[in-house]
């Protein structure tokens, strides 16, 4: 059985390395001609740090990534609402690491490469046509000079993203990605630590500014590369590009007034090394991922709003899922169809949870019932009850609660 990964992002990659474990041969093909370490901040909570350690990339990754203690949430003027353990700090088996998505890909790339052999991962390969047929899928791939290469395959996994040609193939009437209107500016900047050293802080709502703030790297002198997300409720749709440059002026002035004694939020933004900004877009969920010889995984599968720390996270719960259905199943149409049925419903429900109840309901809700003004006492305004449950619900609905987890682990 020979398998087509079209997209060798963190969902192809991660794919490859599960199929090289499991003895299925597979070639990656990777739109861009040379692999650069972009993107910003990305979190691998225990569900997903599990399987790339089973992988074999627990230390790689703990190497360049930041263990983060704790999450906190706290309203526009600053005033703590909550906070909870993460990862082994809260009793899950597996770390939580917060890592640069460049990292991650680093890390995922130079471990398929030696494993799979640098043949089977071959770049500069943009995928432009798919025959399937009874026995077999025929591939049109290009490369950046225009050449073509055909290639057959006895089955085609679009990991994509959210731009997939792979989706665009099976259902051609789409359209873009779904917009709401909110927009997000994601920056690093090299800074102190703030807090533990380890907090992934959330602070202010989408009216007035919401901002996610977590480090990603820790540096020799004791500094860390600080990661932080503006997403504000503004303006119209722009495209959906990952590594479109952002400005300053245009998000700024919703934090300006943001200088706590935890952290001067202003300052860090100006401080920034680099400024990206990209609309909050996502697509409605599918009745339907597996055609015959051809699936979906990852963002080409369920782009989700990148709301709670699970877009990597999912790919990489589908990537083991359907290596693990590969090798359990003698027909290649039966197990994509099993690992669709397994993956679909799960990843639907994060889709839509992502767009309504996130983490970061909790503020909402409290800025909501104060109509954005600081609170006296907490508990006066939501109940602390109240807020473990919507805590508790994403994880449960996540597939990342301490008991599923640990039970996973064992
Ligand atoms: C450049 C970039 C930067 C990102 N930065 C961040 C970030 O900072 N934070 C964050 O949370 N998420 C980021 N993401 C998204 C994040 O990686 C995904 O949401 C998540 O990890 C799921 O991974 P995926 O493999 O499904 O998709 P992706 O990681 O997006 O990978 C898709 C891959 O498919 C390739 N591809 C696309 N079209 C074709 C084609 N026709 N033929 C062949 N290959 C193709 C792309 O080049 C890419 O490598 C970024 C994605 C990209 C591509």
């Amino acid at each position: 059985m020979r398998i087509a990964i079209i997209g060798g992002g963190i969902g192809g990659l991660t794919l490859g390395l599960y199929f090289e474990r499991a003895g299925i041969d597979c070639t990656i093909h990777e739109l861009v001609p040379v692999v650069k370490p972009l993107g910003v901040g990305i979190n691998l909570q225990p569900h997903a740090f599990r399987l790339l350690a089973e992988l074999g990339l627990a230390d790689a990754l703990a190497a360049r990534g930041v263990e983060p203690r704790e999450f906190c949430f706290y309203n526009r003027h600053g005033q703590f609402i909550y906070a909870e353990p993460c990862g082994r700090h809260a009793g899950y088996a597996w770390p939580h690491f917060s890592i640069h998505r460049g990292d991650l890909h680093e890390v995922l790339y130079e471990a398929a490469s030696k494993r799979l052999g640098t043949a089977q991962v071959i770049t500069d390969r943009r995928l432009v046509g798919l025959d399937p047929g009874p026995d077999h899928v025929r591939l049109r791939l290009q490369s950046a000079d225009g050449r073509e290469h055909t290639a057959q395959f006895d089955a085609v996994i679009g990991c994509d993203g959210i731009h997939s040609a792979v989706r665009r193939h099976l259902y051609p009437d789409e359209g873009p990605p779904a917009f709401e209107g909110i927009h997000m500016w994601r920056g690093v900047t090299r800074a102190a630590p703030f807090l533990t050293g380890g907090s992934i802080v959330r602070c202010g709502s989408l009216n007035f500014g919401k901002v996610t703030i977590y480090p990603i790297r820790n540096h020799p002198d004791g500094s860390q590369l600080i990661n932080w997300v503006a997403e504000i409720r503004k303006g119209a749709l722009t495209h959906a590009d990952w590594s479109r440059p952002g400005r300053l002026e245009d998000f700024i002035g919703y934090y300006a007034d943001r200088r706590f004694d935890w952290l001067d939020v202003p300052a860090l933004m100006r401080s920034a090394d680099l400024i990206l900004e990209y609309p909050m877009v996502d697509r409605d969920p599918l009745p339907r991922w597996s055609f015959g010889r051809v699936t979906l995984l990852g963002d080409a599968a369920h782009p989700m709003y990148p709301r709670g720390g699970n877009g990597a996270a999912q790919a990489i719960l589908d990537a083991q899922c359907l290596a693990q259905q590969l090798a359990a199943d003698t027909d290649v149409v039966d197990a994509l169809r099993e690992y669709d049925a397994r993956r679909r419903p799960a990843t639907t429900e994060v889709v839509l949870t992502n767009r309504r109840q996130p983490p970061d309901a909790i503020i909402e809700e409290v800025e909501a019932r104060t109509a954005g003004a600081p609170f006296g006492k907490l508990d006066d305004v939501l109940p602390i009850t109240k807020i473990r449950e919507i805590s508790e619900r994403y994880q449960r609905v996540a597939g990342m609660d301490i008991a599923t987890v640990n039970r996973a682990s064992s």
